[in-house]
């Protein structure tokens, strides 16, 4: 039997709703033996994932997923194998929580013009982290019955051109690569095909993240279609990139994504873990 790989997932020191051992516990039920921890611009929960996961038997890789702007748009970094300790990364994740405390300020300014008060109040309450993330907040305007779930939330509000709006500032894709690898671990493009780039858009991107010294992207992932695996894997195979494959499980609320029950990547893909000694 093939190994399970699930590498990217969230608890509550990100956007998640489950304590990273719960997470790990729950992957464990699940058939995973790979899991990465992959929270939003924190390595809070590592050290409570991997005690649980020495426990059930479950191989856990150190990761983080880091917010990066790219030409005016969000790019999602995952760090794999990091090393949670290194001093220059763990700057650049708390600039990055600076800005995510600033933005969550400005959003509910904006909201608050907008006669919505008290949301990022609200959101607060419900981040358990770290980090606040829009996450917290289209929580708080679901409870608030603002809208009837995340689908819609994001569709309604936080968004450009929509109440509670405002663009992040992050790192660069440089940055985020260079301490990635100077944390020792593998830098691998988060869900490519969300960021809604047409082929030269994504052949830009995928260029200058190799060059960067990136080595992998996701093709099989838990907010990509099948068609999309497809395309990903093509991209891959294009610019000698290694493949990944992770849910993004952030909860159960999430009824229709699970942990662990991700399809094999498509044939004629190098699996990021292929060097990897488990
Ligand atoms: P932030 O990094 O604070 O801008 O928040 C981004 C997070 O919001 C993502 O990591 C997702 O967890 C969540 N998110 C963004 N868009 C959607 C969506 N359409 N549906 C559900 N969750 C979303
Ligand atoms: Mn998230
Ligand atoms: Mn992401
Ligand atoms: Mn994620």
């Amino acid at each position: 039997m093939p190994l399970n790989y699930d590498l990217h997932s969230h608890s509550i020191a990100s956007d998640g709703t489950l304590t990273a051992a719960q997470l790990v516990t729950r992957a464990h039920a699940q058939g995973v033996d790979v899991l990465a921890l992959t929270d939003h611009d924190v390595t809070a929960g590592l050290a409570e994932a991997d005690a649980m996961a020495r426990t059930l038997g479950l191989r856990l890789i150190p990761g983080v997923e880091i917010s990066v702007t790219w030409q005016s748009r969000t790019i999602h970094v995952l760090g794999l194998n990091i090393d949670p300790l290194d001093p220059i990364l763990q700057q650049g994740l708390a600039g990055l929580r600076v800005a995510r405390e600033r933005r969550a300020q400005a959003m509910g300014e904006d909201l608050a013009r907008r006669g919505m008060a008290g949301v990022y109040n609200g959101a607060k309450d419900l981040a358990r982290g770290e980090i606040i993330s829009r996450t917290h907040f289209a929580q708080f305007l679901i409870n608030q019955g603002f809208a009837r779930n995340m689908q819609r939330v994001f569709k309604n509000f936080l968004v450009p051109d929509k109440p509670g709006y405002v663009p992040g500032e992050w790192t660069s894709l440089s940055a985020a690569i260079a301490w990635i690898r100077g944390a020792g671990g593998q830098a691998v493009i988060a869900h490519p095909a969300r960021y809604k780039l047409n082929a030269a858009g994504m052949q830009w991107l995928l260029k200058e993240f190799k060059d960067g010294g990136g080595i992998g992207m996701e093709v099989v992932s838990g907010s990509h279609s099948p068609s999309d695996y497809q395309a990903m894997a093509g991209y891959a195979k294009q610019f000698g990139l290694l493949a990944s494959a992770g849910s993004d499980y952030h909860g159960p609320e999430n009824a229709w994504l699970e942990l662990g029950a991700l399809p094999e990547l498509p044939a004629g893909c190098v699996p990021v873990w292929q060097d990897w000694r488990i």
